[in-house]
């Protein structure tokens, strides 16, 4: 059978064996006669799971004990809206880094709760996107500063972190997080939807300091209520168990493979192996500074635009899946979360090069 890899950008891969071993509990899991997403959210059984999972979670990422792990519903939008009722006040300001595309849906869906403001935006200069850090002489009442660091859509990506003084910094990591170790204590809130590089969609991850919990806006939906979610564990309304449950598998497996030290070695590997090949031809190109360049989501076009269907048909003969740009972007887009085996950038990396021999 010919190997396949999906470079789907969301929902996207999961790990083979994380498949392979949530197949073969599917419906009979520990000897229960019955799928773990069966049974009662608070039951013993389930119990153990969550909280092995949020264990194994600030183990990889070593949140310190001041913040808490809240696994809820809403995915990565659900968080936009959360982000400012949780944190502001109506008519506050919070300011807001644009990078690309989700930072900039999350400067709408905030502005409905309070005073959202740009303060910087990602520019394009002779053609490619570029993100210069950000210095801004904050407010001591501003609520927070919010920025995406790594792009889904744009493949746009930056290390530095805004210098706007005491301001707590919110970060929607949805396609970062697990890639590579953090520094959480320089995070108020960082949130995720989980299914870039944690587990099935509709889930996420948010992690947040605890001192700024207690002052989410009368109007707050119940189950977007992170003080009431850290109260009650997470499961003040029912959880996605299903999801919780994947999503501790994916933690055991980044254990067994090294932690997160060890997933920036990979990561820092694949990326470069297809940033090369992209650079080293005239045939491809990608869109993006090299200080910007994103090691999950590399976006890259053809010289001939024309060839884009017959790039993506030919390549899915060759076994490679879901290398279609987003729509607002065009060209192709590969995503190589966590979940991509550097086996599979070289199948892509082949399959380019074999693909500008015959048309370049
Ligand atoms: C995918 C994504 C989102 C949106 O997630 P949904 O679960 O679809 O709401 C938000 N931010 C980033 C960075 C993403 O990659």
């Amino acid at each position: 059978m010919m190997s396949t890899f999906n470079f789907s950008a969301g929902p996207a891969k999961l790990p083979d064996a994380v498949m392979a071993k949530a197949q073969s509990e599917f419906t009979d899991w520990q000897g229960q006669h019955s799928s773990v997403m069966e049974i009662s959210h608070r039951s013993s059984a389930f119990m153990a799971v969550a909280e092995a999972a949020e264990q194994n979670l600030r183990s990889l990422l070593a949140v310190p004990n001041n913040y808490k792990v809240l696994f809820v519903q809403g995915g990565g939008r659900g968080q936009f809206a959360g982000v400012p009722l949780n944190f502001s006040e109506q008519g506050q300001r919070a300011l807001h880094l644009v990078s690309g595309s989700w930072s900039k849906g999350a400067v709408a869906e905030s502005a409905k709760y309070n005073d959202a403001q740009i303060i910087a935006s990602a520019e394009k200069v002779d053609g490619l996107s570029v993100f210069n850090p950000v210095t801004y002489e904050a407010d001591a009442n501003d609520a927070y500063c919010h920025f995406c660091p790594n792009e889904t859509v744009d493949g746009v990506a930056f290390d530095w972190l805004p210098d706007v003084g005491s301001v707590p910094l919110v970060a929607d990591m949805s396609s970062t997080i697990l890639s590579q170790p953090l520094d959480v204590s320089k995070f108020g809130v960082i949130y995720a939807g989980a299914q870039k590089n944690i587990g099935p969609s509709g889930l996420s991850v948010v992690i947040v300091r605890e001192d700024l919990l207690g002052k989410a806006q009368s109007i707050t939906p119940s189950f977007l209520d992170y003080t009431l979610q850290a109260k009650h564990d997470s499961m003040y309304n029912t959880p996605p168990t299903y999801s919780w449950y994947l999503a501790g598998l994916v933690f055991e497996w980044l254990k067994d493979q090294g932690g997160l030290e060890h997933m920036a070695k990979v990561n820092k590997a694949k990326s470069e192996l297809l940033y090369n090949a992209i650079d080293n031809s005239d045939f491809y190109a990608n869109p993006v500074a090299v200080a910007n360049r994103s090691k999950m989501n590399v976006p890259f076009t053809l010289a001939d635009s024309e060839l884009d269907s017959v790039f993506l048909s030919e390549a899915l003969d060759s076994g490679l899946q879901a290398l279609k740009g987003h729509r607002m972007v065009g060209g192709m887009r590969a995503s190589i979360y966590n979940a991509m085996p550097i086996e599979g950038v070289q199948a892509l990396v082949a399959f380019m090069q074999e693909f500008e021999r015959k048309y370049g």
